[in-house]
């Protein structure tokens, strides 16, 4: 509703309210000077009262109330009403009369308060949702007319003293949207239960705005359909929606390079291990033939050593080209035993170096798993090499290390344990995240890529770790052929 409109509303009330007065004043005069009425004075009071109520607010009023009953009061006193019953009737009346009126115009005016309340909250939560009310009358000939709210004109931006019409919503939908229009228009003539649409706007400096608009019936009066609605402008969540969209593409670009940087990460920590391993056979095989007698048999397992790192390199090398070829990595039925000591035997010269005293304790015998080799062999030389290096430090106590297999619930179970420097409660829960380390040249590759080889097995890899006494790492994986448990 216009200001203009609101301003001459508020006038017509006062011209009124003062014609009313005067009329009242004027029927007091008459019934005062001409028909001696002792009702007169009750009238005056009667209209300051309802004066009273439309001016001041609640207490004000109450006090002219309390005032009028007082002088009405002082009246009967003054006059000596009270000498015959006629007098003491006719004041009763007049006092009932005023008290009930009084508390019917402070029950009004209570309620037209709370009503302006409501109304105001309700104009504040159009604005702040931007959702405006919106409402269409069909007559018997389907011409429709329609109403709206301020934050419905605002949401079409048109001024508020504009008398909202079809024509004015059809000339700022976007023109691909006008059979939206026409569907709503059509769903009114059927009197659908429940009318919902969504279409785009286009305001004159050529801004595409969403709007999204729902109306149910009301009952039916005097022949006409009548749908009360709510318009939404719901541009802002239509451009997050954009946005989200652009920034998960975005998100899977990144995904793609990092899973790359991954990758390489990866093929550099799994061919870094044996590299190392060759460099430091080579050069030991160098001191034992240079000694001034050398020892060739300690230079031919150097070289050994060296020969079946070579080959691991190899064999990672092979499985990353099958990986960038997309074929199936090698699922073979394997000794689950051998897989274990063969990994042990390659690592016994680490093991030997950081003076670790290892116990192999090797239980299923001739269990069968399917699967990857080398793969399994990545993951169980990378626990021991985290093993050693966890005890590398460790002093005061024997370094040891426990490597169990057996069979539980159709699954070969290995258990690789250590007395090293364990792991700190907060940071297990990331210790399979890729490059998470707290070693200062480490990569924080070697967990996750176990925890993915595992998985691809079928399996799963946990860790049980006390702080200062030790970490013990298990993984199981599917039997080829079920057995019974051992
Ligand atoms: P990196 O060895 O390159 O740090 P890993 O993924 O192999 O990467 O290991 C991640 C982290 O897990 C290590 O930095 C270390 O803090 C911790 N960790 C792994 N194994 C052990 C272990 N046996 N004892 C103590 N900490 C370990």
């Amino acid at each position: 509703m216009s200001i203009i409109k609101r301003r001459a509303q508020l006038l017509c009330s006062d011209a009124f309210a003062w014609l009313a007065a005067i009329a009242v004043g004027s029927m007091i005069y008459i019934t005062n000077a001409y028909l001696d009425l002792d009702v007169a004075p009750t009238l005056f009071y009667i209209t300051l009262v309802f004066m009273s109520a439309n001016i001041f607010p609640v207490p004000v009023f109450l006090a002219v109330a309390l005032g009028c009953l007082t002088l009405l009061t002082a009246d009967f006193l003054v006059d000596e009403g009270y000498r015959d019953h006629r007098g003491i009737a006719g004041f009763v009346r007049c006092v009932i009369a005023l008290t009930t009126i009084s508390l019917l115009a402070l029950r009004s005016k209570r309620a037209t308060e709370t009503l302006r309340r409501k109304e105001a909250f309700f104009l504040g939560a159009q604005k702040l949702s931007h959702t405006g009310s919106i409402g269409f009358i069909i007559d018997k000939k389907v011409s429709v007319s329609l109403s709206w709210s301020e934050e419905s004109s605002r949401i079409f931006e048109y001024p508020q003293s504009v008398t909202p019409t079809l024509a004015l919503v059809k000339s700022r939908t976007h023109p691909d949207d006008l059979p939206v229009i026409d569907q709503v228009l059509d769903q009114f003539a059927r009197r659908q239960e429940l009318i919902e649409a969504e279409h785009r706007l286009v305001m004159p400096d050529g801004r595409i705005k969403h709007v999204q608009m729902i109306a149910s019936p009301m009952p039916r009066h005097r022949g006409r359909t009548e749908y009360a609605g709510a318009l939404m402008d719901v541009t802002a969540s239509k451009q997050s929606e954009e946005a989200l969209f652009h920034s998960q593409a975005t998100l899977a670009h990144v995904t793609r390079l990092t899973s790359m940087g991954e990758l390489a990460a990866s093929i550099a920590h799994e061919i870094n291990q044996p590299l190392a391993a060759v460099i430091t056979s080579g050069e030991s095989c160098k001191r034992w033939i240079n000694r001034p007698e050398p020892n060739l048999e300690e230079a031919r397992r150097s070289l050994d050593r060296i020969i079946q790192n070579s080959v691991r390199v190899s064999d990672v090398i092979a499985c990353i080209r099958a990986l960038s070829r997309h074929s199936e990595v090698q699922r073979n039925v394997e000794v689950f035993d051998d897989i274990v000591s063969d990994s042990l035997t390659l690592m016994q010269h680490d093991i030997c170096f950081h003076e670790v005293r290892p116990h192999a304790q090797l239980g299923t015998r001739s269990a069968l798993i399917k699967g990857d080799r080398v793969q399994l062999q990545q993951v169980i030389i990378n626990l021991i090499i985290n093993a050693c290096q966890a005890m590398a430090n460790v002093h005061e106590r024997a370094r040891t290390l426990r490597i169990t297999t057996s069979i539980l619930h159709n699954e070969a179970v290995l258990e690789i344990a250590d007395s090293g420097v364990g792991i700190a409660e907060d940071i297990l829960p990331s210790l399979f995240d890729p490059f998470f380390t707290t070693k200062p040249t480490g990569l924080g590759m070697g967990l996750s890529i176990c925890r993915s080889i595992i998985e691809f097995h079928g399996g799963r890899i946990w860790v049980n770790s006390t702080e200062g006494v030790g970490t013990q790492f298990v993984f199981a994986i599917p039997l080829a052929a079920p057995e019974h448990d051992q």
